[in-house]
């Protein structure tokens, strides 16, 4: 039995009729952007997440771009970002034409290390840009303190993270305003790109639902210089429809992650992700780590199991961002945990016997311990 590392066609073809139908009911309409459907998952997912507003746009890097505008931060502005992450959260703030000031993270988490946020504030410092990684939730109480003091903003990048609740308040709630992406495979996807912007602040609302339709609130009537991302009418309704199961969907991985880490945690040499009541994650990825990744990735391949790697090099080593000066052993956590880490397949209709399928691979490799 070959263990895919993700099923997309699971979840589409148990919902395939629901799906079909919210196509062909916008097929009727006709009415193809900023329509009653949008409207209406925009209401649906500000609730769900706790806040007063949504505003769907064209993906999750844009869902950032937009926030950082709404706040009028650009040219000038500096923004702290954590060192591992997904390229998108330093590309936001680069396109914004700000410059991303990366903090190293905690190793226990892999998220942003609270402790080391101030360090990294200067007067030029607007914001400060959480992920919840791997749909961890960040620690948003230190942040928000370390915010406060410096009276800096807190935006939070929750494209990994529908769903996940930090002391029983759902991502998208925990800051200023939070970005969402409805990438295919993010925990609730679309048929394609997608994005979102949640915040409770009617201001920064406002701006950013006029910037993301060509700055203008009043047809023909441009009042700021805005762009063109709006989450159109087919992907709302396809998204109305798998909002509804989203909950089961993240319960399910909780209880494969359990299953998983009941063994994992007894493999010597291999670091696994604790559960943490109180931060509750919603495991988009279940990734481990060991200095021997690759040769071990190797061993899972030759088993027919595929994994990947979130991500291999750190954005500061990125060739496209070595104007911003960083150079290796800046953050050395984050560049240590791109060498080791190791995501292994997951999703939400995986069968326990695919679980113990990687787990019996992952017990019979004995190069844990050993450098590859
Ligand atoms: C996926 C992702 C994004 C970007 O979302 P897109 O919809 O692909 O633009 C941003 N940040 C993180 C952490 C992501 O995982």
């Amino acid at each position: 039995m070959n263990v895919p590392f993700f099923d997309l066609r699971a979840t589409h073809d148990e919902i395939h009729d629901e799906i079909m139908a919210a196509v062909a009911g916008t097929l009727q309409r006709s009415n193809f952007i900023l329509g009653p459907e949008l409207e209406k998952f925009e209401a649906e997912f500000a609730e769900y997440c706790g806040a007063r507003h949504c505003i769907g746009v064209g993906n999750g890097l844009d869902a950032l771009r937009l926030i950082l505008l709404a706040y009028g931060i650009g040219p000038g502005d500096e923004v702290i970002v954590p060192a591992h992450t997904f390229v998108a959260t330093w590309l936001a703030v680069t396109e914004a034409g700000a410059r991303p000031v990366g903090v190293d993270i905690d190793p226990a988490t892999y998220n942003l290390d609270p402790s080391l946020i101030s360090a990294a504030v200067t007067p030029k410092t607007r914001a400060i840009m959480p992920v919840h990684l791997y749909g961890r939730p960040a620690d948003m109480a230190a942040i928000n303190e370390v915010a406060a003091k410096h009276s800096l903003v807190v935006i939070e990048d929750a494209a990994q993270a529908h769903g996940a609740t930090a002391f029983g308040k759902r991502a998208g709630g925990l800051g200023g305003a939070a970005a969402f992406s409805f990438y295919p495979t993010k925990n609730l996807g679309a048929l394609g790109d997608g994005g979102a912007i949640v915040t409770s602040d009617d201001e920064v609302a406002r701006r950013a639902q006029t910037i993301r339709n060509y700055g203008s609130a009043k047809k023909y009537h441009h009042t700021s210089l805005g762009t063109n991302s709006r989450l159109d009418e087919m992907q709302a309704a396809v998204l109305r429809v798998k909002l509804r199961s989203l909950d089961g969907k993240n319960e399910a991985r909780q209880r494969l992650v359990q299953r998983y880490l009941e063994r994992l945690k007894r493999i010597q040499g291999l670091g696994a992700p604790e559960i943490d009541p109180q931060m509750k994650s919603v495991w988009h990825l279940l990734v481990v780590q060991t200095p021997g990744r690759d040769a071990l990735a190797e061993h899972l391949a030759s088993h027919g199991i595929s994994t990947l790697v979130h991500y291999p090099i750190p954005p500061h080593l990125q060739e496209a961002l070595a104007h911003l000066g960083y150079k290796r052993g800046d953050f050395p956590v984050a560049e240590q945990a791109a060498e080791e880490v190791l995501s292994l397949p997951l999703w939400p209709e995986m069968s326990d016997s695919h679980v113990d399928r990687v787990l019996d691979a992952l017990e019979a490799w004995n190069g844990f311990g050993r450098l590859s």
